[in-house]
Parts: C-alpha cells; structure tokens; sequence
C-alpha cells in the first residue's frame, strides 16, 4: 500500500475537459430529469468547473432532485455496535488496528444501549436505522447475533428501514441478514477500482464489488458510496460513481475524507466547500433517481455551506458519525426545515413506545466512512445513535481539527 501526497482533487482542468455552459447544464437537467446519466465527459467537467459556475451547477442537479424526491429529506441514524479493532489495513479509516486515532473502542455494544439509541434515532426523525460493526467480515455466530437485533428493531419499529454494514457477506451471510428482517445493506466502493490497492491492501475492490452483489442477489437493498478527498484524481472520481450505477445500487452515500490524526492520510485537508457541492452534483447527476446521501466530513468540509447539500442530495445523517461527532440533531432538523425541506416519513416522539426525551447512552455510536467500518458508508460517515443531551461535555478536536466521537452507541441525537 502506498500512501500519495495530497493533491488531485484540487487538480487544474486537464486539457480537453469539457466545458460548462447554459446549454451544457441544461441538457444534463433533462437528461436527470428523463433519469438517465449524464456522460462521464459532463461529469469531469462538473468536477473541474470553476467555483464560480458552482451555483449554477447545484441549481441544476436540484432541479433533478426536485423532480424526482419533491423536497423530501430521509433520515438516517447510525448505530456504533462494534467500534475500531479492525484488522484491515485502509488507511482513511480511523477504526482499522493500524491508526493511532484516539477513537471509542469496544466489541458488540449491549443490545439495551442499542435500543436505547434506535429509540433515540427514530424519535428524532430517523426513517432508517444503520446499524455498522467494525471488521474484515462477520462470523455466522456475529450474524446470528445482528440478526437478533434487527428481528427486535423490526419488532418495536415496524415503520423504519434497517440497514446492516458488517463487512464482507456471502450469500448465506446476505440470506440470514435479509430473513431477519433487515431491508438494506451497505458497503463501500469507497474509491476507484485502479487506485484500491493505494488506500488498502489487505482487501481488493473487486472484493467490496462481490459483497454488494451478494447483497443485492439476497434482496437487500444495495447501498454503496465513495470517500471523496483521499489524493483521487478527479477522473477517479468519476470512475467510481460509474462503477457504482455498472451495481445498480439504491442509495449512494458520500463521504468527504475525515483526516483523523493517527491515520496515514491525516494530512490529506484539499477539498473545499465547494468542491464538495461539485462532487454531490456529479453523483446526483449520475444517479438521477437514487438516494444520494450526504455523510462523513459534510460538517467539516461544507461548514457554512451545509445547507446547500439538501438541494442536491435527499437523504443526510443525523447527529454523529462513527467515530466522529456531527452537528447536533436539532441543528440538522433545523437547518431542513429552514431551508424548506421536510423529514420523509418522519414518526412523532409519542409513536415511540416508552420514549421520554432522548435517552442518554454511554457507549459511542459508530459513524462515518472516513471513519471507516465492515467497509461500510459512512466511510466517512457511519454509524450512530447517541445522545447530544449535553453537546459541550467531553467535546474534544484531534490536532487534524476532527472532532473525536466520545460518546455511546447512538450518535449525537
Ligand atoms: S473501513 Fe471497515 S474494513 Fe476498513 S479498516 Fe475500517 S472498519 Fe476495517
């Protein structure tokens, strides 16, 4: 494995990059609109625009959101059931046995801290459940074991998604995790096929490429994003966005690479805020009527421009990542409603059977991609579930300006 030296995402056009003008946008609209890709020339040339056509681009990737989820926004709470100890090697992720990053570590959380954090999740607004384990991949015992959690989640919960992210499943694993009951399952391309051996080498991309389909042949959903921000290039970019519709997957998170100190990419800092809103115009033009979801890094790479990403993507976490902390639940709440957006399918507190304000947890939630999990999304972004009943109380930032989940299984709700 080798590690590059930041640098490509923020790359000058290259010669023969396609460029951008009114009547270029507004055909990649119709064409969204009609569901069908843009080209991967009109995607390098989303990428490798100016910040100032910037505007123009979102303005036209929303009109396909629009048009094809209204202004809907889905909800997805991560659960943390098994953080860090991985004995993978990718080296964007916090959790793996090879990162100094002080991150919560601990096996299989108890299933009462579980339930706690489900129920924190969903009465916060949470229409899907992700609930992510830390590994190379699940024995039959540890998927018996999920499988039990997700048959009581459905229990309480008939209502919402549940979605697992344990690693690499073959088809009697996908089998188990799809007759329990779980709808969905997530595991990340995370990065171009002709770059995997550069962030990892103890798993190969075809190997993530299996376990998608495994999934996806079990009747699971298939939901598989990319880390944005590891040294790509932006053809790489493009590369894996395809490669993810060649899987014909349902739900496409992004991750903006988390730079935990400890970590081989620790210094890897090159994206911007808008450049991330590049990138999700791209992935929702790509996948005009797939969930596109912002995850890991929105906070710490879109800052101020947060708000900007629900006009292109339907679909966001809420609270904390895996191993990171987000912005609180009432902040993301607020900040849909505030921008004229309201929470798909969202279940009132009193539906929650016995919920009495958000429970308190006290093992930490998992979370983003960029944390990194059983391959899962919020590569960055990951699990959660927990509590930000006292935001301020054990707050800590690593010397990478990230801010270090220190709380339960739930993540900041
Ligand atoms: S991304 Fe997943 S497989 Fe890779 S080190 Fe992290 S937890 Fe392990």
């Amino acid at each position: 494995m080798t590690t590059t030296t930041p640098s490509s995402t923020q790359a000058a056009a290259p010669s023969g990059a396609q460029q951008l003008g009114p009547m270029e946008l507004a055909a990649m609209t119709q064409a969204g609109l009609d569901s069908q890709p843009i080209t991967r020339e009109q995607a390098l040339a989303i990428l490798q625009a100016p910040d100032a056509m910037t505007l123009a681009i979102v303005a036209a990737a929303g009109q396909v959101r629009r048009h094809h989820f209204g202004t809907e926004v889905l909800v997805n709470h991560l659960v943390n059931i098994k953080s860090g100890m991985c004995p993978e090697d990718c080296n964007y992720c916090s959790q793996s046995i090879d990162s100094s990053a002080e991150i919560m570590k601990y096996s299989w959380a108890p299933k009462d801290e579980i339930t706690a954090a489900v129920k924190a999740g969903v009465s916060q607004g949470a229409s899907t459940i992700c609930l992510v384990a830390s590994g190379r991949s699940p024995s039959r015992r540890e998927v018996e074991h999920v499988a039990g959690i997700v048959e009581e989640i459905k229990k309480d919960h008939p209502e919402v998604t549940v979605c697992t992210c344990l690693g690499f499943l073959d088809d009697e694993k996908a089998a188990r995790l799809k007759e329990a009951g779980s709808d969905r399952y997530n595991h990340n391309l995370n990065t171009a096929e002709e770059r995997y051996e550069d962030i990892c080498s103890t798993h190969t991309f075809a190997d993530r490429q299996n376990t998608v389909q495994h999934a996806s042949d079990a009747g699971l959903s298939p939901c598989s994003g990319l880390i944005a921000g590891m040294g790509e290039t932006d053809e790489q970019l493009v590369d894996v966005v395809f490669a993810l519709r060649e899987l014909d997957v349902d739900s496409v998170p992004v991750n903006f690479l988390l730079p935990f100190e400890g970590t081989p990419l620790e210094s890897y800092k090159q994206l911007t805020p808008m450049k991330c809103l590049r990138i999700l115009s791209m992935v929702r033009l790509v996948h005009p009527n797939k969930e596109v979801r912002s995850a890991a890094g929105r906070e710490y790479h879109l800052r101020s421009l947060q708000p900007m990403v629900l006009e292109v993507c339907n679909s966001i976490f809420l609270g904390d990542y895996l191993t990171s902390e987000g912005q609180i639940a009432s902040q993301d709440l607020q900040m849909i409603t505030d921008s004229g957006f309201q929470i798909k399918g969202k279940v009132t507190a009193t539906q929650v059977e016995g919920h009495h304000g958000t429970p308190s947890v006290t093992v930490k939630a998992c979370g983003s991609s960029s944390s990194g999990c059983g391959g899962c999304s919020s590569a960055g972004s990951g699990c959660g579930g927990h509590s930000h009943a006292e935001p301020d109380e054990q707050h800590r930032v690593d010397a990478a300006g990230v801010p270090i989940r220190q709380r339960g299984v739930g993540a900041g709700v």
